[in-house]
């Protein structure tokens, strides 16, 4: 159960529920439980260690973690949006598998 499936509206953030301001609701519907730029300026690459490190690219910047939830990033266009795990997921091949089942990249 996706809390925030692609094809519905979503007009407040994954994590913190705050409403977007920088997303509006159609956009953030094209994505599951996509998060805020608040909450994804708060992204480490390492869960559970003392070691904070922020997600510099695709190959490192995957998953994320926001407040110990497990994110996975988009990246293109020079920029990316980030989007809440619900199932603990082991790749972003997974996360797409759970979360949205039309994905065809
Ligand atoms: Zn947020």
């Amino acid at each position: 159960m996706v809390t925030f499936p692609p094809g519905d509206d979503q007009s407040v953030c994954a994590i913190c529920e705050n409403p977007f301001e920088e997303y509006d609701s159609e956009f953030a519907s094209n994505y599951a439980n996509l998060v805020c730029e608040t909450c994804d300026e708060k992204a480490v690459t390492k869960h559970g260690t003392e070691e904070v490190t922020r997600p510099a690219n695709e190959t490192e910047g995957n998953p994320v973690y926001i407040d110990g939830h497990k994110c996975w990033r988009r990246y293109r266009f020079g920029g990316h949006i980030t989007r809440l795990d619900e199932y603990d997921c082991e790749s972003v091949e997974e996360f797409h598998k759970q979360h949205r089942g039309d994905f065809v990249d």
